[in-house]
């Protein structure tokens, strides 16, 4: 049994990371400040005596003692990432800085959550870990983009001067239960107009791609990345290289709840990327892992999962 801590445990992908690991027979610590998750999340873990949740902002430092780490705390919706950008900087960041410094006390390996965003919108496709990216540090994407790449930057920091037992893994467009119905991202906000009949909105004109994974998926390879020998850092990309337009993406979601929904257009957000895609031949290499669950089979999960939400609302 290692001792676990989890940032962002009470979020979309933390909670299903914090579940994981409980269901593993870790002692399992998750922080979170509440921003864009809940107790809710994780109210079937709160009786289970390995798992603990605290209320703390990861821009402060916490002294804990732990195995390992699984740096996530940062809001990864645009719209709650950009509402408060000064305040996604500094989670990012000083958060990143903080988990490095405990890793360092502690000898705990340290998972960082970088993302995709770090290849902004990318002129090679798809995105190889070795490729460096195209981000305009000035918009509005930024906060999140940079700061992601400042937090990958302190990981090897640390692990270059000081030996932290860094892991960096890049995650693709992720979706799954436990996601908010009004967190504005694609997945969430093409199932919950369609199950309300209302119009779906596609930003631009739908032919912008991505690669979406299920969080079943993800959470398998973050846990085979954690694994893997000291000296193996990554960057690894996390996706499921399957990809489409968005205009795909809302004529399956129409399907699939059977919704009488139109389509309408609005325009683009400043700097959304066109297109992207993981390479993933090194997850593939280095964890033996690749997505398993297809697009279809994960949304009727999630459009099953709102079905029951919504009704109780
Ligand atoms: P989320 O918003 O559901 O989860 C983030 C969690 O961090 C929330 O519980 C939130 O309350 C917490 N948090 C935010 N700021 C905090 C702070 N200052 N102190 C403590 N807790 C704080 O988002 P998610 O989709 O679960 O993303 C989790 C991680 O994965 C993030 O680091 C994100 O950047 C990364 N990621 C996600 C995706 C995706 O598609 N979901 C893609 C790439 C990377
Ligand atoms: N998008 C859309 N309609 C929506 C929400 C998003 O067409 O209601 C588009 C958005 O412009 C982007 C893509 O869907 O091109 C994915 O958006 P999301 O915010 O989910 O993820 P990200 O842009 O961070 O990859």
């Amino acid at each position: 049994m290692k001792r676990i801590l989890v940032t962002g445990g009470a979020g979309f992908i933390g909670s299903h990371l914090c579940k994981r690991l409980v269901r593993d027979g870790h002692d399992v610590l998750a922080l979170d400040n509440f921003y864009t998750g809940s107790k809710e999340n994780v109210w079937d873990l709160l009786r289970e005596p390995n798992f603990e949740l605290v209320r703390h902002d990861v821009i402060q430092p916490y002294w804990c003692e732990v195995d390992e780490i699984y740096n996530l705390a940062c809001p990864a919706s645009p719209i709650h990432y950009q509402y408060d950008p000064i305040q996604t900087t500094k989670t990012a960041v000083f958060g990143t800085f903080h988990m490095c410094g405990l890793a360092r006390r502690t000898h705990a390996k340290i998972l960082h959550a970088s993302t995709s965003e770090v290849y902004g919108d990318p002129s090679v496709h798809p995105q190889p870990e070795t490729y460096w990216g195209n981000v305009n540090p000035i918009g509005s994407r930024s906060c999140y983009d940079e700061g992601k790449r400042c937090a990958e930057t302190l990981a090897m920091d640390y692990h270059r001067l000081h030996g932290v037992r860094t892991k960096i893994i890049r995650i693709f467009n992720t979706y799954g239960t436990h996601m908010q119905a009004h967190d504005g991202r694609v997945i969430t906000n093409f199932i919950v107009a369609a199950l309300r009949g209302e119009p779906i909105t596609i930003y631009g004109d739908g032919q912008q791609t991505r690669s979406f994974q299920y969080v079943d998926d993800l959470v398998e390879g973050m846990v085979r990345m954690m694994a893997t020998e000291d000296s193996f850092t990554g960057p690894v990309n996390l996706g499921n290289p399957a990809e489409f337009t968005m205009l795909e993406l809302a004529e399956m979601v129409v399907r699939l709840t059977g919704s009488k929904s139109t389509i309408i257009y609005k325009p683009l957000p400043a700097d959304d990327p066109r297109q992207r895609k993981p390479d993933i031949t090194l997850a593939k290499s280095k964890l033996g892992w690749e997505p398993h669950i297809t697009l279809e089979e994960g949304l009727q999960r999630v459009i099953d999962y709102f079905k029951e939400r919504l009704g109780r609302e």
